[in-house]
């Protein structure tokens, strides 16, 4: 076990143990299967986590849903100085909260400290948020009458969430909707459960210490069985899943069936266009890290790049340098000279050869990389594919791992159409210097996708701004501008202080 080398004695500051129960609700237990938590990057393992049974799932969804009633009693303003609280709790535990995101996910430390970082900004935009959520009054066409909107907290809400980003979208969720008045039960992946059981232990401490009943901020560490379960609960009002289309979809089918609320952060398929007179050093510098960063793993990670035919070799072929220079930078993702880390499972791994083997058959030629990586751990090179029509079903479908294609496109409407003819739609990127080009690909006739940037990577999203997809990717929006109101239901209330009754429309009715 990992945890008992003082190398990995962050572990202990975080107040993990050998063994962990993974279900809290007001208090610690489980009574589940033990799932063991490995390192990708030795296959070793860190510790233990005890997932929780449907019995302890239903211990976890009652108990948030008795605190509830307190938590929405409390002013908006004073819950979010609770969550203020809960970003410098957080703070204090940068270090050892990235270290283990590193260590059980994967990814390299600065990006790992980065969505410990991403937690704390939304906790910093939950804290305005909290003094300022809006509620419209409207001008009534009645004399004597008033038309407002008054949004309500939903109650309790469940948050599913992926391997990739195992504390920033529990955060984008939990803040926002702590400040909303909404308790929650998470059900977090169950190969990044270490992170939950830690990020869980922080709101719980800021939690007691105010007085507030803790189980307003629930988890149940399981797989699949749990989080059918809480998809299926009718105390669950919304249900904001984070996953793969393939379960997301499922996931929509059964909330819509008992006319619940979902969001649903899905898959993507992200492209970058490079239009003729893009500025190439920039380019290749964010190409770099959308690419082959995080091995591969974040659902913005560049997939596609459609290149303009003039400047198609050039770009092949300084990408291909580039995958070369970062090769020697493939390791421990805790290491500071590691740029790219490893990927998260052996069935990754499994899938990243498939996804070669198929390139080639189709007659693909991987102008770069291509094998895995003769280690302990779970290495892949990153990998550039040329050759493949802009159409073929690899190009179309999401391998959560470091493969991009390169494709000739002869100019930015094609581009442009290439970008949104897979299904997915959340992230997409053109370089280009063109003023007139920005804004046909950021008008109707553009990109499809929720997320349209202009000369950056695809990947690396702020947290103002609304966070999601189109299409296949679910249509939900998280983190900033009004995403809050999915966490809120909203009533429309006419007040009438007239004396007289009068009808909508000037109907009349009867005298
Ligand atoms: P996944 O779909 O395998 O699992 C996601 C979560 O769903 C896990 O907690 C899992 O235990 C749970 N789950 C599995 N089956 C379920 C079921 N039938 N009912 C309810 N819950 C179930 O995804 P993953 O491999 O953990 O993550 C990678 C995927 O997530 C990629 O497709 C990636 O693009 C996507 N992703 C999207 C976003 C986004 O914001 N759009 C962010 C991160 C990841």
């Amino acid at each position: 076990y990992l945890i008992e080398d003082p190398k990995y004695s962050f572990l202990k500051e975080l107040g993990l143990e050998k063994k962990n129960p993974g279900v809290f609700h007001g208090k610690w237990t489980a009574s589940g299967e033990t799932i063991q938590s490995y390192s990708p990057a030795s296959g070793k393992v860190i510790a233990e986590v005890q997932a929780g049974t449907p019995a302890d799932y239903e211990q976890c969804a009652a108990a948030a849903q008795a605190a509830w009633h307190s938590w929405a009693e409390i002013p908006a303003p004073a819950r979010g100085e609770v969550v203020r609280q809960i970003g410098d709790a957080l703070r204090e535990k940068l270090q050892p909260l990235g270290q283990l995101v590193s260590l059980e996910m994967g990814k390299i430390l600065p990006e790992a400290i980065g969505e410990v970082v991403e937690y704390i900004h939304v906790c910093d935009l939950a804290l305005g948020l909290s003094r300022t959520l809006p509620g419209s009054i409207i001008p009534s066409e009645r004399p004597g009458h008033v038309l407002l909107e008054k949004w309500n907290p939903l109650g309790v809400i469940g948050i599913i969430t992926a391997f990739n980003f195992p504390v920033a979208v529990f955060g984008w969720n939990s803040a926002i909707a702590m400040i909303c008045g909404d308790a929650s039960v998470w059900k977090p992946s169950e190969t990044t459960s270490l992170v939950a059981v830690a990020v869980t232990k922080i709101v719980e401490s800021v939690l007691q210490k105010n007085n507030i009943p803790t189980a307003i901020a629930s988890l149940c560490v399981g797989g699949k069985t749990i989080g059918e379960q809480l998809v299926k609960d009718e105390r669950m009002k919304l249900v904001s899943f984070t996953g793969s289309t393939a379960v997301g979809q499922q996931v929509g089918v059964e909330v819509q069936r008992r006319f619940g609320r979902h969001l649903l952060e899905l898959g993507g398929n992200n492209a970058i266009i490079v239009n003729e007179d893009a500025n190439l050093d920039l380019l290749l510098s964010a190409a770099l890290f959308a690419c082959a960063g995080t091995a591969g793993q974040r659902c913005t990670t560049t997939r596609r790049l459609l290149i303009h035919k003039k400047v198609y070799s050039q770009v092949v072929s300084r990408l291909t340098k580039a995958f070369a220079g970062v090769v020697s930078k493939i390791g421990d993702p805790l290491l500071p000279e590691t740029l790219i880390g490893p990927l998260h499972t052996p069935a990754a791994v499994e899938n990243y050869k498939r996804t070669v083997a198929e390139v080639v058959k189709a007659g693909g030629k991987i102008e770069f990389g291509g094998k895995v990586i003769e280690r302990e751990g779970y290495f892949v090179e990153p990998t550039i594919v040329t050759g493949l029509p802009h159409d073929s079903p690899l190009v179309k479908s999401e391998c959560f791992a470091p493969i991009v294609y390169c494709i000739e496109v002869p100019d930015l409407d094609t581009g442009i159409q290439y970008n949104n003819e897979v299904e997915q739609g959340l992230s997409s990127s053109l370089f280009t210097e063109n003023l007139g080009d920005v804004f046909k690909w950021i008008g109707p006739h553009g990109s499809d996708c929720g997320i349209v940037n202009v000369n950056i990577p695809t990947n690396g999203a702020e947290v103002g701004g609304a966070f999601g997809g189109e299409k296949a990717t679910g249509g939900g929006r998280e983190c900033g501008s009004d995403s809050w109101k999915n966490y809120m239901r909203r009533s429309t209330v006419t007040i009438n202080y007239s004396g007289a009754i009068k009808l909508a429309q000037n109907i009349k009715f009867g005298d």
